[in-house]
């Protein structure tokens, strides 16, 4: 009964030659054979072939396509009621093929395509695809004793470049040039260790390859991973390479093998605003007295996610007065840090909990002494408290010299390639030129 269609198809499989997956009817378009016939002069009249047209699977050019939404007050039944289709068969398809998929689950505001046929003028539903996300579908086959099953849109990864100059933000400067904010949210990612992106420099620019996920060839539905970046800043470069030579490395590396990941995050969120730095000396707003301040505020909205900075072992996921909701990691021997203020826990997180580096150990509140959203973020180093932001904190394992030769063969046509990207030219803007034509 369940039929799950998963064709993904990397880059590289598409350099097969066209034939061969023709063969396999990974196409569904047909190419034409060269004629036989090699001899014959003149224009060569190929045999008109008609391209079948398929959607979910379907052949489109059968019937007659509506495409809607779920609307407000629109459930299964009354869709198929108005396309000619009796209870006995939304019955059956309801109660039969409950566990392929729950009609009830249906949710306003998705997409849905009707297949219908026309039948004395009225238009009858032959199937129906439900599409609950993106790349997943739902077919209803409405003929004969019914019948639904479940596929997936084929997704093609193709590689892009972007590049710009950033005059604001990196955020900002991505959008400007067309990226999307999932390519922002990756990007900061690989360079979470590297690079705080809230101390932008005048002059600072991105080149980028990455991959995009594509379905129906043109529709775009999400991000892959960046293959490549130089993130120029403070009139540095700063590599990125993914290397995953399938046995030992699995990361970002920068142009010498060097991993761009160290043994602590920068910071405990993706975005943030520092609203209070480690101060020993600081006037403390709530207590309106002097009171050091032991950590760093970062604010985020109610609900942003806290990650753990790095490895290790949940030693109390508890509550005080002051604290409010706080969870406390021991690294190692020399590192532990804590985390204040979270409106809850996040799931599995108590004390004896193992947390990896970027795992979500709670969520941003102000419960305690808190007068707004952020994380207190709270540093140990050999049992004093310190400020992580002067920290020069311990990297990552490089490339050893075993792999480092096959790793420069892999990254050097990466890095040509980024480098060969151009900046796109700013708008010109002379106040000169401005002020002339003002005085013409
Ligand atoms: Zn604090």
């Amino acid at each position: 009964m369940q039929r799950k269609v998963k064709l993904i198809l990397s880059v590289l499989v598409l350099s097969i030659p066209l034939v061969i997956l023709n063969n396999l009817g990974v196409f569904d378009r047909f190419v034409p054979e060269e004629p036989q016939n090699s001899e014959k002069q003149g224009p060569v009249s190929l045999p008109v072939v008609k391209e079948v047209q398929m959607k979910y699977g379907l052949p489109v050019d059968s019937f007659e396509l509506i495409d809607n939404v779920i609307d407000n007050g629109e459930s299964f039944s009354n869709i198929l009621l108005n396309f000619g289709i009796d209870y006995a068969m939304i019955h059956r398809i309801a109660t039969e093929f409950k566990d392929v998929f729950d009609v009830r689950n249906l949710r306003i505001g998705k997409d849905y395509t009707i297949f219908a046929e026309n039948s004395d003028s009225v238009k009858v539903a032959r199937y129906m695809v439900y599409k609950p996300s993106a790349i997943d579908y739902v077919v209803f086959d409405l003929r004969d004793t019914g019948n639904v099953y479940l596929g997936e849109e084929e997704v093609r990864i193709k590689e892009k470049s972007i590049s710009g100059v950033i005059n604001s933000s990196l955020y900002e400067g991505l959008l400007e040039q067309g990226g999307s904010p999932a390519l922002a949210v990756e990007l900061s990612k690989v360079y979470a260790w590297t690079i705080d992106f809230f101390r932008i420099q005048p002059g600072d620019y991105f080149k980028l390859i990455y991959e995009e996920k594509f379905i129906q060839d043109t529709i775009s539905v999400g991000m892959g991973r960046i293959l490549a970046a130089d993130f120029h800043h403070n009139g540095r470069s700063f590599y990125s390479f993914w290397y995953d030579n399938d046995t030992t490395y699995r990361d970002y590396f920068d142009e010498e093998g060097r991993s761009l990941r160290k043994a602590f995050l920068k910071a405990p969120l993706d975005f943030f605003r520092i609203s209070s730095r480690f101060n020993p000396r600081r006037f403390h707003p709530v207590l309106k007295r002097v009171k050091p301040h032991l950590g760093t505020d970062y604010a985020a909205p109610h609900g942003t996610p806290i990650m753990s900075t790095a490895d290790g072992e949940v030693i109390a996921a508890a509550y005080t007065r002051g604290n409010g909701n706080y969870v406390k990691v021991r690294h190692n021997s020399t590192y532990t840090t804590q985390y204040l203020h979270m409106s809850k826990f996040a799931k599995g997180i108590k004390k004896g909990s193992r947390v990896r580096q970027g795992d979500i150990i709670g969520y941003v509140g102000s419960t305690g002494l808190a007068t707004g959203p952020h994380v207190c973020y709270r540093f140990w180093v050999n049992g004093s408290q310190v400020d992580p932001l002067r920290q020069d904190l311990p990297e990552a394992e490089p490339i050893t010299e075993d792999y480092i030769e096959s790793y420069r063969s892999f990254m050097n046509p990466l890095k040509d390639r980024i480098d060969a990207l151009e900046l796109p030219l700013e708008e010109p803007e002379d106040p000169k030129v401005r002020l002339a034509s003002l005085h013409s």
